[in-house]
């Protein structure tokens, strides 16, 4: 077993140990990755929904030359021994100095500590327990056994927590069996049998917990619940102690500042500009759908006119540069639906190129075959009915030429 030093000092971050073992964990090529067991070690393992520490080993050579390693992932086994992983080997039996990073391990007790406390403020104000925590790189989650969650009964958990941040209450450690622990009443007992390690905030909450904590609650810095969204055990609820709460509120505040630099306005009237450039855009929208109406009833009543009439359909054909996909629909349809013995083959040369092929409903062509066959040949896709179809081709410099093939065939 290797003896846990973060155990009685959580800001302990530079230690003295023996190496007990080293394993080769993975071979690639002539690299290699070791795992290195120490007696005793200040790194902390993943376990509990808490990350491992990150840090270095200095040790020497048997020859005396120096030797430094990453420690890169921190893992235990089931026997409680703690590795080490490296990439480079160590010699076993040689003395070791570990130095812990401690900017990481400072973030991950401030958003530790801070769950416990969120975790309790849940229970004293909604009776809620916590099933699950994760700490992640940016955000960290609890899950609790409540299906929804209130903004104004997570303002009041937030805001209960930042009291007993701002009261700085401290936070112990101590050993008990686990009949003094069920007796003395923790948050959650745990399962496992032998001493039970308690985390003691004052007066506001004690738990069974293997972690790294703060020493008072001040230490945790602040709380900010992000947000709160249904998963199937309940709720998730993200927060952010600490530092993160700092980095967070400041990313939230520039990504403002951005949006209301483009109005510009105050950060405040964003909401309100917002909503009202939606609704410009609508009307906008609107606007511009009447005009193409209109625009298309022009159009068809021009090529209707300017189109010889002989015996047989009007056929109609044209390659639009300047006029999108719905436009030559809408104008097929214009050219179509009210008006005897025409056919409209059209195109719009527009990105993605597509083409309308279109014919009132006294004539007997069918317009949804045709148009399959010549867009697939020309390496596109399409169908409709007899009397519409559409689709597209990936050149449009094939546009006039497909129309003027399909004139032919329907001619
Ligand atoms: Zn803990």
């Amino acid at each position: 077993m290797t003896e846990r030093l973060y155990y009685n000092d959580s800001f302990l971050y530079d230690f003295r140990a023996s190496i007990l073992d080293v394993q080769e964990l993975k071979r690639e090529g002539t690299q290699s990755t070791w795992a290195v067991k120490l007696d005793r070690t200040a790194f902390y393992p993943t376990s509990g929904g808490q990350p491992f520490d990150i840090g270095r080993l200095t040790t020497q050579s048997k020859s005396g030359v120096p030797l430094e390693v990453a420690v890169e992932d921190v893992f235990e086994d089931d026997d409680g021994g703690v590795w080490h992983r490296v990439s480079k080997v160590l010699p076993p039996g040689a003395e070791v100095r570990g130095l812990i990073d401690a900017e990481r391990r400072r973030d991950h007790m401030q958003q530790h500590t801070g769950q416990h406390l969120l975790s309790a403020a849940f229970v004293q104000l909604l009776n809620a327990k916590t099933v699950s925590f994760h700490l992640g790189e940016e955000i960290s989650t609890i899950d609790i056994d409540l299906p929804a969650v209130s903004r104004d009964d997570l303002m009041r958990v937030e805001r209960l927590s930042n009291e007993i941040i701002a009261e700085d209450r401290p936070i112990s450690i101590r050993y008990v069996t686990r009949e003094e622990a069920a007796q003395i009443g923790v948050r959650k007992l745990p399962e496992r049998t032998g001493q039970i390690r308690l985390i003691d905030i004052k007066d506001f909450d004690l738990n069974a917990c293997g972690g790294t904590h703060a020493r008072t609650s001040g230490q945790i810095g602040g709380l900010l619940i992000r947000r709160a969204e249904k998963v199937k055990q309940g709720a998730r609820i993200e927060f952010v102690c600490g530092l993160r709460a700092v980095s967070a509120a400041r990313r939230d505040f520039e990504i403002l500042g951005e949006a209301s630099a483009l109005y510009p306005c105050a950060p405040s009237d964003l909401p309100a500009n917002i909503s009202k450039q939606r609704e410009d855009a609508r009307a906008v929208q609107k606007r511009e759908a009447r005009v193409l109406e209109e625009l298309a009833d022009l159009k068809a009543a021009q090529l209707i006119h300017e189109t010889p009439s002989e015996r047989g359909p009007k056929i109609i054909v044209q390659v639009f540069q300047d006029r999108d996909a719905p436009f030559i629909k809408l104008l097929a349809q214009k050219l179509t639906k009210s008006t005897s013995g025409v056919i409209a083959l059209l195109g719009s040369a527009q990105s993605p190129p597509a083409l309308v092929f279109a014919r009132s409903s006294d004539l007997s062509a069918d317009m949804g075959s045709l148009l399959r066959e010549l867009v697939t040949a020309a390496g596109g896709r399409g169908g409709g009915g007899k009397d519409f179809a559409q689709g597209g081709i990936p050149d449009k410099e094939r546009l006039q030429q497909l129309l003027m093939e399909a004139k032919d065939r329907v001619a």
